[in-house]
């Protein structure tokens, strides 16, 4: 016997986010089972304090912040870069190429670039999407 909260997680798993009719199409599904909803709604969400730092991100590309503050500048990893034209802030993760125009806040914002996936797959993959 499936438990209904068990149920209720599985179906918003399977949506992958917190989309509010994905929540109310799982109650309306437990309740034609004859199941009703649990109290509290599973609730994933994103958590940026889980995100990898940036020295941890950046090092994994072949960008040493290493005990560095501010801007650095280091070869891009979105284009083929001979000469560093990326700077890569050191404490927040952002970063910008003065040749081929990319930029982004965070580390997130880095690997969504890199894998052309979506926020939720980017939290994901990078270990900031936590279930309530
Ligand atoms: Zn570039």
């Amino acid at each position: 016997m499936v438990r209904a909260s068990d149920l209720l997680h599985r179906a918003v798993d399977f949506v992958g986010d917190d989309d509010m009719s994905a929540h109310q199409a799982a109650t309306k599904l437990l309740a034609s089972l004859g199941m009703s909803a649990p109290q509290t709604l599973p609730k994933p969400s994103f958590n940026r304090s889980l995100l990898p730092s940036p020295q941890e991100f950046w090092a994994a590309h072949g960008v040493n912040l290493q005990s560095k503050k501010g801007w650095i500048l280091a070869k891009c990893i979105f284009h083929e870069d001979t000469r560093p034209s990326m700077s890569v802030e050191a404490t927040s993760g952002a970063f910008f190429c003065h040749s081929c125009g990319v930029k982004g806040g965070d580390v997130l914002a880095a690997h969504r670039l890199l894998t052309g996936c979506d926020f939720v797959t980017a939290a994901k993959a990078l270990g900031a999407w936590e279930k309530k």
